[in-house]
């Protein structure tokens, strides 16, 4: 009887692999909320001037999140551009119907990468006079103005020109006529370093530089080109960093990338990862669990088998460091964390059973397991926490 409802449900096309008819929530997903990107995006511009505007940074597939659903949720909140990483990032934008501003933050340095960018209305950033020149080339042949932001390096020594280098480059750059600079700006690399007083200073002396080359190229500064110079931690430090646009990433999403608590601010996390008890068994005392047998029973022990490893991008480095929660209790992980599955010590509990879904990363009532703990149990941070998640699991919006 049951069986035969259950069929129901299926189109019998014998070509089918029933792919489709799988539950996304099968195993384990990452659930989105654009409710709290939005609400994030609007809380962090309130401590914008007016005429500050915010690019929400959706680089890495929106940090992991799905660029699309975060681009769609970050506008509502008052997100003005987008930035991306690649070419490939921000195409997919603009093919979803994005329309806002759209720069790339990594470096075009092909005639044939510029062109695309052109063509899909994305402004490069551009670093040297080489690629400069090809831009207004590229212009040239089509009779417009290629839009770009320029970057000048100012102690990260990534991308950007050469300091000491800049103004007089920036003279050539003024008589390019197929150019349309609509930004100038740099990257702080210092701006959410643990220490906090290291990290004022060096961000300070960040500033300083960029500010004294803006006045030594003299431009308008009421004129359309943006100045940006702050990521997300620059932008928290202090209202000097903020120029004409802030380049938000994390903490749009919802953690904050420095340590000191940060007044009237309260972001909500936008992502849940959670997975289904796949399994459930009941072993003895002095029995190993896992490979190596790093983790053995002190008493007897009921375990949840849980549908995630280090293959969907959970570190192997937190076997045994980290707890995963059901009905706002939190349960030790335990054993060597495998490449698809892991175990959950749940003695005592009498409401997890097979099907039974757990929160490895959310809020879950005033309980909240943060990708900034598993970042600290992993020496490492909570960025590449986010962005390592793999596709095998599923995104899905919830709100
Ligand atoms: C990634 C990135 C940002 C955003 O940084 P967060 O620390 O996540 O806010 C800003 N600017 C540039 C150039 C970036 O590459």
């Amino acid at each position: 009887m049951q069986i035969q409802q259950t069929i129901q449900g299926f189109n019998f096309d014998k070509n089918s692999t029933f792919e489709k008819d799988i539950d996304p929530k099968q195993r384990a997903w990452i659930e989105v909320s654009g409710k709290a990107l939005e609400s994030n995006v609007r809380q962090l511009r309130s401590k914008l001037s007016k005429s500050c505007q915010f690019m929400a940074v959706v680089k890495a597939d929106g940090y992991g999140h799905d660029a699309k659903v975060v681009a769609e949720y970050a506008i509502k909140g008052g997100a003005s551009q987008l930035g991306v990483a690649t070419l490939k990032e921000g195409i997919k934008l603009r093919s979803s119907g994005i329309k806002k501003p759209i720069l790339i933050l990594g470096n075009l340095y092909t005639k044939r990468d510029l062109i695309i960018s052109f063509k899909n209305d994305l402004m490069p950033t551009i670093s040297s006079l080489r690629e400069c020149l090809i831009c207004n080339n590229i212009g040239n042949h089509f009779g417009l103005r290629f839009p770009l932001h320029l970057k000048v390096d100012t102690g990260m020594s990534r991308l950007g020109f050469e300091y000491n280098k800049f103004v007089q480059q920036f003279e050539k750059i003024k008589s390019f006529e197929n150019i349309s600079i609509e930004g100038i700006y740099s990257h702080l690399s210092s701006a959410d370093d643990k220490n906090s007083s290291e990290a004022k200073s060096s961000s300070q002396l960040q500033r300083k530089k960029f500010e004294e080359l803006l006045n030594q190229i003299n431009i308008d500064r009421n004129h359309n080109i943006k100045i940006h110079l702050a990521n997300s931690a620059g932008m928290l430090l202090n209202k000097d960093f903020h120029f004409h646009m802030v380049r938000v990433g994390l903490s749009m999403y919802g953690y904050s990338p420095i340590s000191t608590i940060h007044k009237n601010l309260s972001l909500n996390p936008a992502l849940f990862l959670k997975v289904k008890v796949a399994f459930i068994r009941i072993i003895d005392k002095g029995v190993s669990v896992s490979y190596g047998g790093k983790f053995v029973s002190s008493r007897k022990t009921k375990l949840a088998v849980l549908s995630i490893g280090y293959a969907d991008g959970v570190p192997r480095k937190l076997s045994g460091k980290i707890n995963v929660m059901h009905n706002s209790k939190l349960y030790p992980q335990v054993g060597s964390i495998t490449m698809d599955q892991m175990m959950v010590d749940i003695t005592g509990s009498n409401d997890i059973k097979i099907g039974s879904t757990m929160l490895l990363l959310g809020s879950d009532g005033d309980k909240t397991i943060s990708p900034v703990d598993w970042a600290r149990e992993s020496n490492t941070i909570p960025w590449e926490i986010i962005c390592s998640f793999k596709n095998r699991l599923p995104r899905v919006q919830v709100d």
